[in-house]
């Protein structure tokens, strides 16, 4: 029998409060160590813990994104156990009745690796989240040569946990999920969800089984930093377990870690030491009642990124492939919704932001938010475009002016002269100077090769300088050599 794999995620997500978990101190990164700090956040004792309103709001607000339900109720527990980074030796967090249950994450196919998506096994997946709760984070240590420093202005942050189920059946399907959950962290503006800064940290659970028989014995990789590294390490572990199985070994339940530069999981301690964290009810927290919040966090969801894809594609006949990579960035997606509002041709705008906008960002090292063209600009070039008022390669040319500039398109075309010639008099006499100077070419056009009026069109461009409107050039062309 084959083995399969079951893989299972558990996401760490600093939210983005300005304060922290239970004290008033700041979140704030790269502040000199040990100056956001307080009695209650070194752990003194018997400093008492105030809850942070936003933090609870955002992880409701998290929850109404991914689908979840929020309980009438949650409260606070202590999770107790040796901490090197937390003096009071428990960390408060939610045990058994968290801020949301259930819910889950869709996987769009977009998410996947790109080179996975042409081969999705489980297209329009979604995968079953357990719970979402909150709690707060630990210090962060340094380590130096023969000592470690430990910097408190990141204890107390609050931290958003996501456990999905056990539903994942693949590293590619690993990846999807992360993409997709953080655009819409990103979107909810809870959290940069950026992996790097460790404010979206993962843990993976990874086992295997035969097909139908209960899921295999589990073994969790910690403290992912990267999505890419998250596919790579799950596709190790698969395999290792496999092998190991296949050889008869017996696998038993462990902590790995991943080294991304050997490319390879090593075990760090197995369950033998599992702990008993002796979870009880904070008593310096009340439960929380969360109606006291929900109505109005409701009237905060925002249009989420698959919502806004379908609605692209359905309002603005943009195809799924584009209407994603514009829905991939919040910011993105309201530059091309302010652009294709009052656009003749929607997908044309979409045509030119994906094109041209984006690489010129990219040369420039910009971002869409401080594109020097504003969407109603790029509106109005495409839209001279579409009315034949410049061609399209003309269009090149403003564009990269307006890039340059900021100046509108109108004003870049009159001071350049750029004006696209559509008088089909006009066109008439460059027409009929470029028939008598191609005497071969409009034989054979006449004898039935057809393709041989291009290159007397290309004759009246060049009359041009380029001005002639193609689409005239060639109805006008078609007239005076069927005479
Ligand atoms: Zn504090
Ligand atoms: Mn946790």
């Amino acid at each position: 029998m084959p083995l399969i794999p079951t893989i299972g995620l558990e996401v760490h997500v600093q939210l983005k409060t300005r304060s922290k978990m239970f004290c008033g101190c700041a979140v704030e990164f790269g502040a000199e160590p040990n100056t956001r700090v307080c009695p209650v956040c070194l752990g003194y004792p018997g400093a008492l813990p105030v809850m942070n309103r936003a933090a609870l709001e955002m992880t409701a607000l998290t929850g109404l994104m991914l689908g979840c339900a929020v309980p009438e109720v949650c409260k606070f527990d202590r999770k107790n156990y040796f901490y090197p980074d937390m003096p009071k030796n428990y960390q408060i967090t939610q045990y058994d009745q968290p801020l949301c249950v259930g819910g889950g994450v869709p996987l769009n196919e977009f998410a996947y690796p790109k080179d996975a998506q042409k081969s999705i096994v489980n297209p329009g997946k979604t995968v079953r989240l357990t719970r979402i709760h909150l709690e707060e984070d630990v210090a962060k240590s340094q380590h130096f040569e023969s000592s470690t420093g430990i910097d408190f202005n990141r204890a107390g942050t609050p931290l958003m946990e996501i456990v999905s189920e056990p539903d994942i059946a693949s590293p590619e399907e690993a990846f999807a999920y992360l993409i997709a959950l953080q655009q819409i962290l990103i979107y909810g503006g809870v959290s940069d969800a950026d992996m790097e800064k460790g404010q979206l940290r993962c843990d993976c659970n990874v086992s295997v089984a035969e097909p139908g028989a209960p899921l295999g014995v589990k073994i969790e990789i910690k403290n992912m930093n990267s999505i890419s590294a998250v596919r790579r390490a799950v596709a190790y572990e698969i395999e290792r377990q496999i092998a190991a199985v296949q050889k008869g070994e017996r696998l038993v339940q462990s902590t790995r870690r991943w080294d991304d530069d050997s490319a390879q999981t090593f075990e760090m301690r197995s369950k033998e030491s599992a702990h008993d964290y002796r979870y009880f009810p904070d008593p310096d927290l009340l439960p929380v009642d969360t109606s006291v919040f929900m109505d109005e966090v409701r009237t905060r969801r925002p249009e989420l990124p698959h919502e806004k894809r379908d609605r692209f594609v359905r309002d603005f006949g943009v195809t799924p492939y584009d209407a994603s990579v514009l829905a991939s960035e919040k910011a993105l997606a309201d530059y091309f919704d302010a652009a294709a509002k009052s656009a003749r041709k929607p997908k044309n705008v979409a045509n030119w932001i994906i094109n041209d906008l984006l690489s010129a960002l990219t040369t420039a090292e910009k971002t869409i938010v401080d594109c020097p063209i504003s969407a109603h600009a790029l509106d109005e070039l495409v839209n001279l475009i579409d009315a034949g008022t410049i061609s399209s390669s003309q269009g090149k040319e403003v564009f990269a002016a307006m890039f340059a500039t900021g100046a509108p398109a109108a004003q870049i075309v009159e001071e350049r002269g750029l004006k696209q010639e559509s008088d089909s008099g006009a066109i008439e006499a460059l027409c009929q100077q470029a028939i008598a100077n191609s005497p071969k070419a409009v034989a054979e056009y006449k004898a039935g090769k057809l393709q041989a009026i291009n290159s007397v069109k290309g004759q009246v461009m060049k009359l041009s300088q380029g001005k002639a409107n193609p689409v005239v050039v060639s109805q006008v062309l078609e007239k005076l050599l069927a005479e």
